[in-house]
């Protein structure tokens, strides 16, 4: 700066102050609505989620291009605080970075030399991390008028001073008597914060609520799903949602539908779009066994901002029994279709179909599987219902369904390109046994599984053998895709069969991280690599570019975890490499290292006499209600911040008791189980795990 001040005098050098992004961030994040829906007049910014209103995730700017990104490097890399999955998206703004890393903590960066601004701990409870099914990852914060507002894993909705870091204003969002926890990253319409949350596993009912930016006060709430049937509907909207459910079960397996992570408005049509999750529980034939939509799981809907008042809405899965959310990015454009100009809605969701929805009245316009799916042949364009092949049907008896609950695609952020009209995401495929368990009772403390299915033993491949039957039907890939005419443009197979969020560029580019530790640049019309770095450890999270001082950077958290990551066992284990959380930022001729990877030291085992048959197959039960949501299919942790219990050593195992009932080490995210467990009950896991220890010295 300096040294183009030293030019400058008099009027000149204040015309280049005020047009200097750097130095008009002495008021930081001042994002306001004109600021927000104009984002496109500011290439060089990421001000919300997903850059634009329209949740795109492409950035205009073409400074990295196809023919220059071979001299990518990084710029600077920041080391968060703690060891578990990164899924952030970071908000840049006139040269700041605003990030979250795990356990909901926030940290303002220096955009442009990764250099520390400030920190915000929200301090959440350890053992919160038990009543989620997903980790204790954070999706990111959203800004506005020097606001700074993030949801803490616990259920806060904070506001925080964009340029100290201080707490403004802090409100519960949830129940806490619930297994009610947050991993989303808050939006902000017209001066109102909009937050959902998860829990659909463990049953809660889900809601969005708004409030006032400026006082954290609520001005509306809205339920996806009806409420208590003894009580009055809340609104005309849960009476008529309320008579596509029977029965009463819904409500004491809390009916789900949480909106735990797309939330997009239209500033166009003034709309807000709400991505609602899957049912509580699961199963549907426990909770609304008499049949009926069950309006409005794994449905998008569209409600007034004013209000919170419902539009419309359309149902991916009328009576989705698979864990089949629609809550994946919805993103908006404008496509011709037959020639047409409609203003249409695409979704990428775990049922195995892009989604394109007319965004004016919820009408399907067409929709077209891009992975391997069993449950529906296709959809009746006419009626917009998935039309189903009875594969997915598991009242009767065990089905093995596609996609499975990991999803054709899941979370991760996708990105469309208006230059290329291409719509670019990882593709999964795994599927899950579903079968029927009517005698499942609702747990009303949480800490387990609420699925009224059993989790068994098939679904859940444990040992190599296991997996290998399965091995036929895994693979991962990077997808481009035609959303108009719905067909495959290309595909790259990847090693891992998750993969991470993308970012389109105008610079002909796709970027996308992998589990198997790399950050990825591709060519958007080919898929051809052209550019690749080890970021030493998988690479879920969604990139973003932005530019500081004409100069343009990539930037992309990285740290394996999530869902994937901390329940699917060998299969997340597969990369071999640790969790290091970082937030790798990426420029042209960057010169900076990361730091070499530790290396894990040898583990030694400990290997007590092999317990009855019978115990052990107590034993699995119990640890598949429990305890693999933490520790992973098989006891096999698939990341570096879980132990893996196969490795139990001699006083651990003296210790194991106090740890499981007595919450020993509570600290470090182990709850207590005294009220969920028997003494005898974990013994029977122990005697599992011994068993488990077994089958990895015999290379099983
Ligand atoms: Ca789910």
């Amino acid at each position: 700066m300096k040294h183009f001040a030293l030019k400058f005098t008099g009027l000149a050098f204040f015309a280049f102050v005020a047009n200097s992004p750097v130095l008009a961030a002495k008021s930081p994040a001042a994002v306001d609505a004109k600021r927000l829906i104009a984002a496109d007049t500011e290439p060089g910014n990421w001000m919300s989620h997903g850059r634009t209103y329209s949740e795109q995730r492409f950035s205009p700017l073409e400074q990295i291009n196809d023919s220059n990104v071979s001299r990518l490097g990084l710029a600077w890399a920041h080391k968060f605080d703690d060891e578990r999955g990164v899924e952030t998206t970071p908000i840049v703004v006139d040269g700041v970075m605003y990030s979250t890393g795990p356990w909901s903590k926030v940290v303002a960066l220096n955009a442009k030399t990764g250099e520390v601004l400030w920190k915000f701990d929200p301090k959440v409870e350890r053992i919160v991390a038990a009543k989620g099914c997903c980790d204790v990852a954070n999706r990111g914060v959203a800004v506005w008028e020097g606001k700074v507002f993030v949801a803490s894993y616990d259920g806060r909705l904070i506001a925080l001073d964009a340029k100290t870091g201080k707490q403004l204003w802090s409100t519960l969002t949830v129940d806490t008597k619930r297994s009610y926890t947050i991993s989303g990253a808050p939006r902000v319409v017209n001066g109102m914060v909009l937050i959902g949350n998860g829990g659909g596993e463990l049953g809660v009912r889900g809601y969005v609520s708004a409030y006032d930016g400026k006082t954290g006060k609520m001005k509306w709430r809205f339920y996806t799903v009806p409420g208590d049937p003894k009580k009055p509907y809340e609104n005309d909207t849960m009476k008529m949602a309320a008579k596509t459910w029977d029965g009463d079960q819904y409500y004491v397996w809390g009916g789900g539908g949480t909106v735990w992570d797309s939330i997009s408005y239209d500033p166009e049509l003034n709309l807000i779009y709400i991505g609602v999750g899957n049912s509580s529980p699961w199963n549907p034939y426990v909770r609304s066994p008499g049949n009926g939509d069950n309006l409005f799981v794994s449905s998008i809907v569209a409600v007034r901002p004013e209000t919170g008042k419902y539009v419309w809405h359309y149902q991916l899965a009328p009576r989705d029994g698979w864990d089949y959310p629609a809550t994946s990015q919805i993103i908006q454009a404008t496509l011709a279709i037959d020639g047409k100009p409609r203003k249409v809605l695409m979704q990428v969701p775990k049922h195995g179909f892009v989604y394109v929805i007319d965004r004016e009245n919820g009408k399907l316009i067409s929709a077209e599987k891009f992975t391997t799916v069993n449950w529906a042949s296709g959809y009746d364009l006419k009626t917009g219902r998935p039309i189903l092949t009875g594969d997915g049907d598991y009242s009767k008896q065990p089905k093995l369904v596609f996609p499975g609950t990991q999803g054709g695609h899941n979370w991760q952020p996708i990105s469309f390109s208006p230059k290329s009209g291409l719509l670019y995401f990882g593709e999964t495929r795994l599927p899950s046994l579903h079968s029927n368990d009517t005698t499942a009772k609702f747990a009303e403390r949480g800490r387990r599984w609420n699925l009224a299915e059993k989790f068994t033993i098939d679904a859940a491949p444990e040992t190599k053998e296991q997996l290998a039957q399965l091995e036929p039907f895994l693979g991962g890939s990077l997808i481009a895709w035609d959303p108009v005419t719905q067909k495959k443009v290309w595909q790259i197979p990847h090693k891992i069969i998750s993969s991470g969020g993308t970012l389109s560029t105008a610079g002909n580019l796709v970027f996308q991280g992998t589990y198997d530790g790399r950050f990825v640049a591709y060519a958007d019309k080919t898929g051809k690599v052209l550019w690749e770095s080890n970021a030493q450890t998988a690479v879920m999270a969604g990139p973003v570019s932005y530019s500081v001082d004409g100069e343009q950077y990539v930037a992309v958290g990285a740290g394996l975890g999530g869902a994937f990551g901390v329940t699917a066992g060998e299969l997340s284990k597969a990369s071999g490499l640790p969790t290091i959380t970082r937030m790798l930022v990426y420029k042209l001729d960057g010169k900076g290292t990361l730091p070499p990877s530790p290396v894990s030291a040898k583990k030694e085992l400990d290997v007590p006499p092999m317990p009855s048959a019978e115990a052990i197959d107590k034993g699995r039960v119990v640890f598949n209600d429990h305890c693999v949501f933490c520790h992973g299919i098989g006891a096999v942790s698939g990341v570096s911040f879980v132990p893996d219990l196969r490795y139990l050593s001699k006083e651990t195992r003296e210790q194991f008791m106090g740890i499981v009932l007595g919450g020993l080490r509570a600290d470090k995210g182990m709850p207590h189980f005294h009220v969920q467990l028997k003494p005898e009950e974990v013994n029977l896991v122990h005697d599992y795990l011994v068993k488990r220890t077994h089958d990895l010295k015999d290379g099983k």
